[in-house]
C-alpha cells in the first residue's frame, strides 16, 4: 500500500481548488517548475503533481541529477475539460516562462536552428497509470533542428535515430496514426540492407528511414508532419490530456477504483541521451527485488538505446548487476561489469532513494556519456510475497516501524500466498521455460485473444492468456486470465509489471514458444498445444507445463507470521471464521481464526448419509415421524460438533439452527422420493404430494429460518440437544469447556426469539441435568430483517448476541436478490448509483444506518449485547473498516480470507 501524503498539502492548495472552481483560472500558478537542485513542488504535492511531477521535484530537492523540467497541474486537465478541451487562461504564458527556464539551464533554445533544446513530455496521473499516453521523446526536433543537433553533437546518426524516434512516437501518439507502418518501414529496410539489430544501422540508414517516415506520414495523415517545434509541444501536451479519458485508462481507472475527477498531469523535461554511443544507456530498476523482495538491486539496461527500448522487448535487456546476471545463466556484461563507475553512481543514488523514501523504489535512469541522470522513481509495485519481505525487512532494518509495515501491505495482496503453488513432487512435464515474471502457479485453458479471454472467464473457464508481448489494450484480458505467458520481453516487460500488480502468476520472454493465432496453436520445442488444451504456468520458477499439474497449499510462517503477529498486537476487532465441516474449521483455525462465527447446520444436512433421514424428517407429516426421523441425525449431527468444538477448543462457535426453506431438502426427482420411499417403508404416492405440499413459491421469503423453529419445534430441539451432549462430550475430554453460541435466524419479533429460546434453555437444562455437568453457552440471533434492526430494543432483552448477517440484510433493505443481481448490478456500478457491488462491499449509508440502529437500540436495553457480522463482508477490507469504526467486537468470514480480515481488522484499528 502505498501512504497516501495529500493530507499533507497545505490550505494554499485548497484555496486554489476554490478560486479554480469559481473560474479565474489565469491568477493561479499552473506550471511549477524543477531543475538544477530546486524545485517549486515536492513529493507532498502528488495530488497537484502527479506522481511522476511530484518525485522529479522531490528529487531535485534532495540533490540527485534530474534533467530539468516543468510540471502542468493535474487542476489544468480538470480545467481543460470544464472549459470544453480549452486550456485555463494564462497557461501558455507560465508555459512560455518554464520552458525558457529549461533553456536557461541546459543552455540550448527550444526549436534553435544551431544549438536545439529537445524535451520529453510526459503524462503523469496520482496513481501510475500504464493506460495514459505514451511519453514522447526528443520532441523539438525538425528538419532544421536535426543538422543542428547532428553538428553540435558531433554525431549524425544520433541525430537521426533521435529524429526517427520523434516522428514514430508522436504520430502514433499525438496524430494517432497506426504504429505498425513504421515498424513494417523500419523493418523490410532492414531486411533490404541485411540487418539484423538497430544498432547496426548507420547515419544514413537512419536518415533515409526519417524520409521514409515522413512520405508514410503525408500518406496516412494528409498533411506533413509538423515542423513548428510550439505545435509539436501543444499537440503533445494535448495528446495527454485527452488521453485521461480515453478507454485503456478508462478501463484501468475502473479496475483500480481511480477517480475520473483525478486528472492527469503533463511533464515536460529536457531530454538527455542514452543513445549517445557506447558509453550511455538506459534502464529501469528497483531498489530490491520486486518478485521475492530480497534486498539486491534488480533491473534491466541497455547500452545505446532510448526511452522505451527496455521494456519494448525489441533488443533484449540485460541485467544491471553481475550476480543477476549470472543467476540468470545470461552472457554479455551487466552495467556493474560494462560500466563501473555509472554502476557505483546508481548504487549511491538507491541508497538516498530508499533513506528517503523508506520504501522499495522503482526508478527509470538514462546514462549519458558517462552520467547518470535519474527520470522517475516511484514506491515500486511488488508481489505479495515481496511486500511482506520488505516491510518486515525494513522493520529490522530500521526504515520503518512495525505500525507503518502493518499498513504497507495490501490486505487483499495476502490472497496471493494463502493460496496453492505446484506441489514440489508433481510431474513437469515442461512445453518452455521463461523468466520468473510473477510468482504463484494456476491451471488453465489456454488462449490467444484478450478479448476471448475475458468472454472464456465469464463462462466461467479458467484460462492461460499466452501471448507474445502485452500492451495497455490487453489488460482486461490479462485480469480474466488466471496466469499469462508472453513468449518476449523481460523481467520489466509490460506484461510482467502488470501481472505482479494483478496478482496472476507470469512466465515472460519463453523465446521458445511460437504463437500462431490463425491456426490455433502454439508450438514450442517440436509440440503443439492447441487453444482451450489445459497448460500449468509455475510463475515462480518460469515455467510453463502441459495439463493440470498438481498444486500445493502455502506455507504460512516467516515474514507472513511475523507480519501477523504485529497486526494481531494492534487490532482491536476479533476475527471468526464462517466454517462447518472439519477441513474447513481446521484451516480457519490455522489461518488465525478466534473462533467459529457461523456454522450453518444445513451443510450438514445435506450429506450423503443423512439426505434420506432428512428428507423423511420433512416429508413426515406426523410430529411422531419427524420426531423419529430427527432420531436418526442427531448422533451424527452431535459428532459434527464435537469435531468442531475440538478443533476449536477454548473458542466461541456460534452455531446457528436450520435456516433454509424446507423447499430446498424436498427431492427433486422420482429417484430421489423412491430413495426416501425405499428407506423409511412409506408410500410413495404420499411422499409425492406432501412434496407438492411443500413446494413453495418465494422461498427466500418463505417457510424457513426461525419459523421451521416455531412451526416444526423437534428440528430445534434436536439441534440444541446436540450442541449440548457434543460440548460437554468435549469439556469432558479435554478439560476446556466450548462456548457455544447457539443462534437462531430470521428472527423478526421478540416473542419469536423468546419462544424459541425457551426450549433452548429448556433442553439444555434437561442435557446438563441428566449428565450433571453444568457448561456456559449463549443464545442470541442474527439480525438480517429490517424489522430486526429496528426492534433490536426488544429483541436484545431476549439476546445474548447479535450477528449481522448482511447477505441476507442487504437482500432484504435493499429488496434486490442477490442471486438475480448480476444482470442489473454491473449497469448500477457503472452509473454511480452503487458505488461498489453491495453484496460485496457492505452498502455503509442504507444497511450500515441498520447495524448502526440495531447496535444503539440493542445495547439499549442490553448493555452486554455481543456485536459481530458474518455476511461475506466479514471478510471485505473496506467492510471491515466500517465494523471497526461502528464498534463491532468481530468480524467473520471464509477461512481463506481470515489473514486478510486480520491485516485489515489492524489497519482499520491503526487508522482510526
Ligand atoms: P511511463 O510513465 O510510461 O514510464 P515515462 O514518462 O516515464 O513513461 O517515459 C518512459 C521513458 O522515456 C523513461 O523511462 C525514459 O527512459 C524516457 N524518458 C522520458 N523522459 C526523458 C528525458 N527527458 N530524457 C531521456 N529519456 C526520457
Ligand atoms: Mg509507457
Ligand atoms: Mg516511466
Amino acid at each position: 500500500m502505498i501512504l497516501d501524503l495529500s493530507c499533507l498539502e497545505g490550505p494554499k492548495h485548497t484555496a486554489q481548488l476554490n478560486t479554480f472552481m469559481s473560474g479565474t483560472y489565469g491568477m493561479n500558478k499552473l506550471v511549477y517548475s524543477f531543475g538544477a537542485g530546486q524545485a517549486d513542488g515536492d513529493a507532498s504535492l502528488k495530488n497537484l503533481l502527479g506522481g511522476k511531477g511530484a518525485n522529479l521535484a522531490e528529487m531535485n530537492k534532495i540533490g540527485l541529477p534530474v534533467p530539468p523540467g516543468f510540471t502542468i497541474t493535474t487542476e489544468v486537465c480538470t480545467a481543460f475539460y470544464a472549459l470544453g478541451q480549452k486550456y485555463p487562461e494564462g497557461l501558455a504564458d507560465q508555459v512560455r516562462v518554464a520552458l525558457a527556464q529549461i533553456e536557461q539551464s541546459v543552455g540550448r533554445g527550444f526549436g534553435d536552428e544551431a544549438n536545439p533544446l529537445l524535451v520529453s513530455v510526459r503524462s503523469g496521473a496520482r496513481a501510475s497509470m500504464p493506460g495514459m499516453m505514451d511519453t514522447v521523446l526528443n520532441l523539438g526536433l525538425n528538419d532544421v533542428t536535426v543538422e543542428g543537433l547532428a553538428t553540435q553533437s558531433g554525431n549524425r546518426r544520433f541525430a537521426f535515430d533521435s529524429y526517427r524516434r520523434f516522428i514514430q512516437m508522436y504520430s502514433h501518439v499525438v496524430l494517432e496514426l497506426d504504429h505498425h507502418m513504421f515498424e513494417d518501414i523500419l523493418e523490410s529496410y532492414k531486411e533490404v540492407h541485411d540487418f539484423t539489430i538497430d544498432t547496426d544501422l548507420e547515419a544514413g540508414d537512419w536518415e533515409a528511414i526519417v524520409r521514409a517516415y515522413q512520405d508514410g506520414v503525408v500518406a496516412a495523415y494528409g498533411k506533413p508532419f509538423p515542423q513548428d517545434v510550439n505545435d509539436q509541444l501543444w499537440g503533445a501536451i494535448g495528446a495527454v490530456f485527452r488521453s485521461w479519458k480515453n478507454d485503456r485508462a478508462h478501463f484501468y481507472r475502473k479496475m483500480h477504483d481511480i477517480p475520473e475527477s483525478w486528472g492527469t498531469a503533463v511533464n515536460v523535461q529536457a531530454m538527455v541521451f542514452g543513445n549517445m554511443g557506447e558509453t550511455s544507456a538506459t534502464g529501469v530498476a528497483f531498489t530490491r527485488n520486486p518478485s521475492t523482495g530480497e534486498r539486491l538491486f534488480y533491473g534491466e539496461y541497455l547500452i545505446n538505446a532510448q526511452g522505451e527500448d527496455v521494456v519494448a522487448g525489441i533488443r533484449t535487456p540485460k541485467s544491471i548487476t553481475k550476480v543477476q546476471r549470472e543467476s540468470m545463466g545470461e552472457g554479455g556484461l551487466s552495467l556493474q561489469e560494462a560500466l563501473p563507475d555509472v554502476f557505483n553512481q546508481l548504487v549511491e543514488v538507491y541508497g538516498q532513494l530508499e533513506g528517503h523514501y523508506r520504501d522499495m523504489q522503482d526508478i527509470e535512469f538514462t546514462v549519458e556519456r558517462g552520467k547518470l541522470w535519474m527520470l522517475q522513481t516511484r514506491n515500486g509495485k511488488r508481489t505479495a510475497k515481496a511486500a511482506l519481505k520488505i516491510a518486515v525487512d525494513m522493520v529490522d532494518e530500521g526504515l520503518i516501524t512495525q505500525d507503518e509495515a502493518i499498513m504497507r501491505v495490501d490486505p487483499m495482496a495476502l490472497d496471493q500466498l494463502l493460496h496453492p503453488t505446484i506441489a514440489p513432487g508433481a510431474v513437469r512435464d515442461l512445453i518452455a521455460s521463461g523468466l520468473p515474471a510473477s510468482p504463484g502457479a494456476a491451471v488453465g485453458e489456454v488462449v490467444f485473444d484478450p478479448d476471448e479471454a475475458e468472454l472464456m472467464a465469464k463462462a466461467g473457464k479458467s484460462v492461460i492468456l499466452v501471448r507474445e508481448e502485452t500492451s495497455p489494450e490487453d489488460i482486461h484480458g490479462m485480469h480474466a486470465s488466471r496466469a499469462i505467458v508472453t513468449s518476449r520481453g523481460g523481467m520489466t516487460s509490460h506484461a510482467a509489471v502488470v501481472a505482479r500488480g494483478m496478482g496472476r502468476p507470469c512466465v515472460s520472454g519463453a523465446g521458445d514458444i511460437r504463437i500462431d493465432e490463425a491456426a490455433g496453436h502454439f508450438k514450442a520445442r517440436g509440440r503443439v498445444i492447441r487453444k482451450g488444451e489445459l497448460i500449468s504456468v509455475d510463475g515462480s520458477k518460469g515455467e510453463v507445463l502441459f495439463g493440470a499439474v498438481e498444486m500445493e497449499q502455502p506455507e504460512l510462517s516467516g515474514d507472513f507470521a511475523a507480519l501477523m503477529v504485529w497486526a494481531d498486537q494492534v487490532r482491536r476487532l476479533k476475527v471468526r471464521a464462517n466454517a462447518e465441516t472439519p477441513l474447513d474449521v481446521r484451516t480457519a483455525r490455522e489461518f488465525g481464526a478466534e473462533g467459529i462465527g457461523l456454522c450453518r447446520t444445513e451443510h450438514m444436512f445435506f450429506d450423503a448419509n443423512r439426505i434420506a433421514a432428512v428428507r423423511e424428517m420433512i416429508l413426515s407429516e406426523t410430529t411422531q415421524g419427524r420426531v423419529s426421523a430427527l432420531a436418526k441425525i442427531l448422533p451424527m449431527q452431535r459428532q459434527d460438533f464435537v469435531e468442531i468444538f475440538t478443533i476449536m477448543v477454548g473458542l466461541p462457535c456460534t452455531i446457528r439452527l436450520l435456516d433454509p426453506p424446507l423447499h430446498e431438502f424436498l427431492p427433486h426427482s422420482l429417484e430421489d422420493v423412491e430413495a426416501v420411499a425405499a428407506a423409511t417403508g412409506l408410500d410413495k404416492a404420499k411422499l409425492l404430494e406432501r412434496a407438492k405440499e411443500l413446494h413453495e413459491v418465494n422461498p427466500m421469503l418463505g417457510h424457513r429460518g426461525c419459523r421451521l423453529g416455531i412451526t416444526f419445534p423437534e428440528i430445534y430441539d434436536m439441534q440444541a440437544r446436540a450442541i449440548f451432549e457434543a460440548a460437554i462430550q468435549v469439556a469432558k475430554a479435554s478439560g476446556q469447556a466450548p462456548v457455544p453460541e447457539i443462534m437462531i435466524p430470521l428472527i423478526a419479533t421478540e416473542k419469536e426469539l423468546q419462544i424459541l429460546k425457551d426450549r433452548v434453555d429448556a433442553i439444555g437444562r434437561e442435557v446438563m441435568a441428566k449428565v450433571g455437568v453444568t457448561i456456559a453457552y449463549q443464545v442470541g440471533t442474527m439480525i438480517e430483517l429490517p424489522r430486526a434492526a429496528l426492534k433490536a430494543d426488544e429483541i436484545a432483552r431476549q439476546a445474548d448476541f447479535f450477528s449481522f448477517g448482511t447477505n441476507d440484510l442487504t437482500q432484504t433493505t435493499l429488496g434486490i436478490s442477490r442471486d438475480d443481481s448480476s444482470r442489473f448490478m454491473g449497469a448500477y456500478v457503472e452509473q454511480g448509483i452503487f458505488e461498489k457491488d453491495p453484496f460485496v462491499t457492505l452498502d455503509q449509508s442504507g444497511v450500515g444506518d441498520l447495524i448502526k440502529i440495531a447496535r444503539d437500540r440493542g445495547q439499549a436495553t442490553n448493555p452486554n449485547l455481543k456485536l459481530g457480522i458474518c455476511g461475506e463482508h466479514g471478510g471485505d477490507p473496506a467492510s471491515i473498516h466500517f465494523c471497526e469504526k461502528s464498534g463491532l467486537d468481530y468480524v467473520s468470514c471464509s477461512p481463506y480470507r481470515v489473514p486478510i480480515a486480520r491485516l485489515a481488522a489492524a489497519q482499520a484499528a491503526l487508522s482510526s
